[in-house]
Order: structure tokens, then sequence, then C-alpha cells
């Protein structure tokens, strides 16, 4: 998809992302000349001729033939957020843990593996250490997120790297650029999972990310009411430079009519295939209403996201600060792990999605919990509202005590997702909570 396709009337890359979130990719409609995107509600599209219908198929025009394969609301979407993470093509999907499956299962059969970082989430975790492998895909969990560990794994069946920027609910910051030049040096692509950063406070391609997947359900929809995914698909990684390790890319593909996806459809192959093969045939498609309601939420992102890290920023000083809080895991701390990291990829700022312990351990902790009333409990993030959760009883519960410490999942952690409610107020929830403990 070329840039001009994603804002016809100036270059993409010239607006900010406040813009690119309120206009990208939609012009008023030029026969309803609505300005709201329309919800196309429709399974199919009519054929103008018997020919035309051939012609689609046969890949000689472009157009709509069946909403599983593309829709022009979530086109809307793929559109709006290829141009906030500067790519030049995405796929929408149902869900994040889609997105995540299709960005991998488009590279990988049996017989090959994929590195990754040990600080996952918990379904992704499962994903990879069980799923992939009942399908004879292996992977390789490197001893930590570091470069070294993970160059250490990569062999000649490796077809991918993977990684969350922000690791949730670590909150490890990956060194993206480091972790780009040890995939690229072996010949193999990085893929990113960028849900907790979000586009607003860090766009992996920059740094070398050749694949930026979504959990689209989170900060994106930004109210807790919608399922969504999207791959990104960078369009800078080399795929006829390794014509046997990408066959699915260089050569033929007998899923869908024979196509070469490099010859047909240039720096786009990638997100190409994932259509078209995963997609049209596992089926994982994101309803248009949910287009339409996440392409809502993106219209706000970047303010809600501000007030998200503000609010996360005073939050994190409160329990650093409290004598029952044990400790807090918070980036934004000179004295944190990944301070440096903050200040290179995200702009100085710290994500919204913090974690602490109680003093007493994980019955204080649990009593904390039970004592919350602004802050919901449950398993989500990136909404409007204050969210808390207990990972390792909840997200993480399936890993065992020694996934859970490679995962970075303290027996104690309570995960906050710090909302954008009057900080006097989330703050006196956490204190009439922890007063209860
Ligand atoms: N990636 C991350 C970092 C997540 O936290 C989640 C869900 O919590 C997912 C992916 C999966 O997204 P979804 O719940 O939309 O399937």
């Amino acid at each position: 998809m070329p840039r001009d396709d994603i804002f016809p009337h100036v270059a993409a890359s010239v607006l900010r992302d406040e813009t690119l979130a309120i206009h990208a990719g939609y012009e008023p409609d030029p026969v309803t000349k609505s300005v709201a995107v329309p919800i196309y509600q429709t399974v199919a599209y009519a054929f103008d001729s018997a020919e035309h219908g051939a012609a689609l198929f046969d890949l000689e025009v472009e157009g709509n033939i069946y909403t599983r394969l593309s829709n022009p609301t979530n086109a809307v979407l793929e559109k709006r957020v290829a141009a906030l993470e500067g790519g030049v093509a995405a796929l929408s999907v149902g869900s994040g843990a889609a997105a995540i499956h299709y960005a991998l299962a488009t590279l990988l059969e049996q017989g090959t593996n994929f590195v990754s970082v040990p600080q996952l989430y918990g379904a992704t975790y499962t994903l990879f250490a069980h799923v992939f492998k009942k399908q004879g895909i292996e992977v390789r969990f490197a001893k930590s997120d570091r470069a070294d560990d993970i160059a250490a794994c990569i062999d000649h069946n490796t077809r991918a790297v993977y990684c969350e920027s922000v690791g949730n609910p670590a909150g490890n910051i990956v060194d993206l650029a480091a972790l780009a030049a040890v995939a690229h040096a072996r010949g193999v692509p990085l893929i990113v999972d960028n849900t907790v950063a979000t586009p607003i406070l860090l766009k992996p391609i920059r740094y070398g990310a050749d694949v930026v997947v979504h959990s689209a359900t989170k900060f994106m929809g930004g109210h807790g009411t919608t399922m969504g995914g999207i791959i990104v698909d960078a369009g800078n990684f080399p795929w006829r430079a390794y014509p046997d390790k990408f066959a699915m890319l260089t050569q033929p593909e007998p899923a869908y009519h024979g196509v070469t996806y490099v010859e047909q459809y240039g720096r786009s192959a990638y997100a190409a295939h994932c259509r078209t093969v995963c997609l049209r045939n596992t089926g994982a498609v994101l309803p248009p209403l949910s287009a339409f309601l996440l392409l809502q939420g993106i219209e706000t992102m970047a303010l809600r996201v501000e007030r998200h890290v503000e609010n996360a920023r005073r939050v994190a000083t409160y329990l650093h600060d409290h004598p029952k809080v044990a400790w807090v895991s918070y980036a934004g701390f000179p004295d944190s792990a990944y301070h440096a990291l903050a200040q290179k990829y995200l702009g100085g700022n710290a994500p919204s999605l913090l974690t602490f312990g109680v003093k007493g351990g994980y019955d204080a902790g649990r009593k904390t919990l039970n004592a919350l009333n602004l802050f919901k409990r449950l398993v989500n993030m990136g909404d409007a509202k204050s969210l808390a959760t207990h990972p390792a009883s909840t997200t993480h519960r399936q890993l065992n005590e020694a996934e859970l410490a490679q995962a970075g999942v303290k027996p104690e952690m309570i995960r906050l997702s710090v909302g954008i409610e009057h900080i006097d107020d989330i703050l006196a929830d956490l204190g009439q909570a922890l007063d209860a403990a």
C-alpha cells in the first residue's frame, strides 16, 4: 500500500500522530459524503459480471470479494494503524491473540523454530510453549531479553525473533535496535508486540522491527468494549535474499492461486500472505462494527495515553513512598533497570502498566486487591478505567513456578493499569485499600 493511499492529499509521513489517529485512511465517502467512517456490515460484494468475479479471483483487478478477506471499514482501521506505526500495510483480525498467531504462522512450518524473549503475556506464552509445539514448531525461549541471549538461540532453522516491546506484566523494556541487529545479521525478521507501549509512545519499525502486532483491545479501543488485533508489515525485510527460508513469500503459493507474493505484492508481501492464507483459510475476521469502535478509540488514543502516563507516574511515586508497599516496578524511577531504555525508546516516558508488592506478601496483597473500589479487579489493561490484576493466579496461572520466574511474574505481584480518572480519586482508592491490608 503506497503512503498516498493512507492519506490521499498529503504525505502521511509529515503528519503527527494526533492527526493521523483522526484522519489517516479515510476521506468522506464521495457518494454519501459521510464524515464518520461507514460500517460496511456486509458479508459479500456484488460482481459486475461473471468475468469481473473471475478477474477478482485471478487478482487481475483489485476489489472486495468477501468480508473474511477484506472489508472497507476494516481497511480504514488497517491504513490508520499502518500510518501510526510507519508500516506499508496492515491486517486487522478478531483479537490480539489471533494477530500473534497469524504473524508467526505465516512464516513457520513443521521443523522450524523461532526465538522469543521470556517475558510474555500469559496466553502468548501458552501459544508458543504448548500449541505451536504440538504442531511441530519449536519456540526457543532465550535466557533473558538481551540481544546476546537471543543471538545464542538462533540457528539455520530459525524463522523469526519475537518480543514484547514492553513486557506484560514484567514491565521490561526491550532494546529493540539490538534485537533487530542480531535478527537481521542471521537473516530473520523481528516481530514486536507493541500493545503495552502503543505507537504513541514507541514506534518499533523505527528501530528495525519488521512486523508489529497489537492487541487493539487495549489502548487502541481504550474503553474495554471491543476485541481486536492488528498485524503491521514494515515492508523492509528482504525476503528475496532468503528464498529457501521464506519460500511462502518467494515461491508460488499453492494455497492462493500459485501467487508469488514478493512479485504480486512487493513490499507488502508478508501482510498479503497473512491475509490471503491465514485469515482467508482460518477466519479470525474482525467484525466491521468492531473496526468502527476501535477507530473511535484510536481518535483519542494520544490524549488518553498522555493522561495514563501522567497518572501512572503519580501512582508509582505514591506507592514508592507508602510504608505498606515493599516494592514498585516502574521504569520511570531513575534506579529502574529499564530507565535508560525508557529514555531511548519511550521518549523519557514510562508505561502506565506498573507492578508492585505489598509488605506481607500475597496475603496482604490479596487483602489490598479485595479492598479496591475504583480500581476494577479483572484481566484487561489500557481501559480508561483503572484496573488491577493478580497475574500469578489469573493471566499467568498456567505457568509453573520456574516459568513464572522467567516471565518476570512474582507470586505477590499486583499489576495496575492506571486509568484516566482524576488522580486524587485514584490515589484515594489505593490509600484506603492499603489501609485495609
Ligand atoms: N499481547 C499482549 C501484550 C496482551 O496483554 C494481550 C492480552 O492481554 C494480548 C496480546 C492478547 O490480546 P487479545 O486479548 O486482544 O486477544
